[in-house]
């Protein structure tokens, strides 16, 4: 992710922190939207202080330290630590292609699995990233335009968020909530819609990571 990519995700995130904080509000505590801003801010900082020295990896490792040192709730921590994750698998050449994408987002889904301990279908922010770390695996790739796989990959997390309405959530406050859950969707499911459509939007636009 290049620090412009980063910067559309971060635009995408502050303009939409009341609506992430109403989702919340129904199955949680209110505050998704402002964990996710304070994420934002912060990352935008950490971005400024690159310098010029600017790769994925970096960019993904910046972010991702500023998050985890900025954020309290648990999307924050997790999220922090899923972009580190992915930080680490990358080399400082990578390319944006389909192979790259199924290791970041296995990377990053792997460690939010190890630390949460959730699974898809537990109505968390996982039901949006594993469809689309699912979507670029080389079995479905065969034949595909890297176009047409990005658009698949933001239906397939459209449908997982969708999806989460369904559902009883399983991890995270809103399991509190038992079966009252059932008819919201999770908070962040939709955020990780949200920054995954910015990242489509500007990788179709510029082909660059
Ligand atoms: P908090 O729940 O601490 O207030 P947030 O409101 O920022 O933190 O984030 C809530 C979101 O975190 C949930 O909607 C869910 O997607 C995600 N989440 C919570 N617990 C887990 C978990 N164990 N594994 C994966 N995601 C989780
Ligand atoms: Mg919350």
């Amino acid at each position: 992710m290049t620090r412009d990519a980063a910067t559309a995700v971060i635009k995408a995130i502050l303009s939409e922190k009341d609506f992430l904080n109403d989702l919340d509000a129904k199955i949680g505590d209110g505050d998704h939207g402002l964990n996710m801003v304070r994420g934002a801010t912060a990352a935008s900082d950490a971005l400024n202080e690159l310098n010029g020295y600017e790769n994925a990896k970096n960019v993904l490792q910046a972010v991702g330290n500023a998050v985890i040192m900025n954020v309290g709730g648990s999307a924050g921590s997790l999220y922090g630590a899923g972009l580190l994750a992915a930080a680490e698998i990358l080399d400082e050449n990578a390319i944006l292609n389909a192979k790259t994408l199924e290791n970041v987002f296995s990377a990053a889904v792997n460690e939010i699995q190890r630390r949460g301990q959730a699974n898809l279908g537990d109505k968390t922010l996982l039901d949006v990233l594993i469809p689309i770390r699912d979507t670029f695996k080389a079995e479905n790739c065969v034949g595909k335009s890297f176009e047409t796989l990005l658009t698949e990959a933001r239906d397939a997390a459209r449908d997982g968020l969708e999806l989460t309405k369904s559902l009883i959530a399983k991890k995270g406050r809103a399991a509190a909530f038992g079966k009252a859950s059932i008819g919201f969707e999770d908070p962040g499911a939709a955020s990780a819609l949200i920054i995954f459509r910015a990242l489509c939007g500007f990788w179709k636009d510029s082909r660059r990571f």
